[in-house]
């Protein structure tokens, strides 16, 4: 069984073509590009933040800011441009964590550049809705062919924009 981490839960939720790349081991950037932008940005908005939270990882997703006293997972990103991809990823988090038996998280998105936060947390439905995703996410991952583009504004800021729309 493939794993699944909370970059591709993001992903699945953003482009299924782009996870589909992801999962193949194609990457057009250093390592990955979520990753790099929410330790980036958690470390000079917060720079005493590493001090104060834990960094956990767990069934292959790193969880960089972690209250374990609170139960409280931070996720800090640049904009809220793809806020419905950032709620899955983290409660996919919460899912993973309660898995362990860790139950009553809930996670913070933190956009420092906006001044503004958001508190997310997990229902039944939620984590009903996480096991469909997952069921489809291993689908997109198996599949031998790439899925279509999206063709949204969002693909000007993405990663594989060269190689979706080469041929232009
Ligand atoms: S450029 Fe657009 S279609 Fe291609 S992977 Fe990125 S979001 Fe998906």
């Amino acid at each position: 069984m493939l794993q699944i981490t909370g970059i591709h839960m993001h992903y699945y939720h953003v482009c299924h073509r782009k996870l589909w790349l992801f999962a193949k081991g194609i990457t057009m950037e250093h390592g990955s590009d979520l990753v790099y932008e929410g330790r980036w940005i958690g470390e000079t908005s917060y720079p005493d933040r590493s001090e104060k939270y834990t960094e956990i990882e767990i069934a292959g997703s790193k969880i960089d800011f972690y209250d374990p006293k609170r139960k409280i997972i931070h996720e800090v990103k640049k904009s809220d441009k793809m806020e419905e991809a950032h709620e899955w990823q983290v409660r996919y988090y919460i899912w993973l964590l309660k898995q362990q038996g860790i139950v009553g998280v809930e996670a913070i998105l933190e956009y420092p550049k906006l001044r503004q936060r958001k508190q997310v947390i997990l229902s039944p439905d939620d984590e009903q809705k996480i096991l469909d995703d997952i069921h489809h996410i291993h689908q997109i991952m198996q599949q031998d062919s790439c899925p279509p583009r999206i063709e949204r504004k969002y693909c000007l800021n993405c990663s594989y924009f060269d190689l979706c729309y080469v041929e232009d």
